[in-house]
């Protein structure tokens, strides 16, 4: 059965991960039930806490969306088949200088059907390890890099919420406060 996604405002998506140490048979469980749990929601992307650990871990898989970004992984730009869904620990990013920043709409899993714009920096650089402890460098920019930025903010308990600006924080207001409290109700169950 696949992992339970929690939802807005379970207290783990406000926690900061542990950073991973052990590349072991067990990081390999947790990552493959993580893709499934993502797969299965139709996402793009998942972080540790939103299935309940506090971990510096993510799973993303692009192959299915259309969008149209770039990306350069150990100097080389493999097709996305050879990489993904690709594990990222500890990442560490870095935005690149003078690159522009977008606006796009994002979704979250643990937020069901509330969306919302988001401004990112365009381009950056992610040094993470893979889930046998492997490390990489990947460039990357558009639906990829917003998706690792996302998904990165969740390891440090940064909700997309967060990084709306005030006008769409509003428009979501209200959707927000029902989520919480669904989920308050759903705990007490
Ligand atoms: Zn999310």
């Amino acid at each position: 059965m696949p992992l339970r996604i929690v939802h807005y405002n379970e207290p783990v998506l406000r926690t900061k991960g542990e950073k991973v140490n052990a590349f072991d048979a067990a990081l390999a469980q947790l990552v493959a039930d993580m893709v499934a749990a993502m797969h299965q929601a139709g996402g793009i992307g998942l972080a540790a806490q939103q299935i309940g650990y506090s971990l510096q871990l993510c799973v993303v898989d692009l192959r299915e969306s259309d969008a149209d970004f770039s990306w350069e992984l150990d100097n080389a730009r493999p097709p996305l088949d050879l990489f993904m869904p690709l594990a990222i620990a500890n990442p560490q990013i870095t935005v690149t200088p003078g690159t522009d920043e977008t606006l796009f709409e994002e979704g979250c899993l643990s937020f069901p059907k509330i969306r919302g714009d988001v401004a990112r920096p365009d381009t950056i650089t992610v040094k993470f390890k893979d889930e046998r402890g492997v490390p990489h460098i990947l460039k990357c920019d558009g639906l990829f890099s917003r998706c690792i930025q996302h998904e990165a903010d969740h390891l440090n308990g940064v909700l997309f919420i967060d990084r709306m600006d005030k006008k769409t924080r509003a428009t979501v207001d209200d959707a927000v406060k029902a989520l919480a409290k669904a989920t308050k109700a759903e705990a007490k169950k």
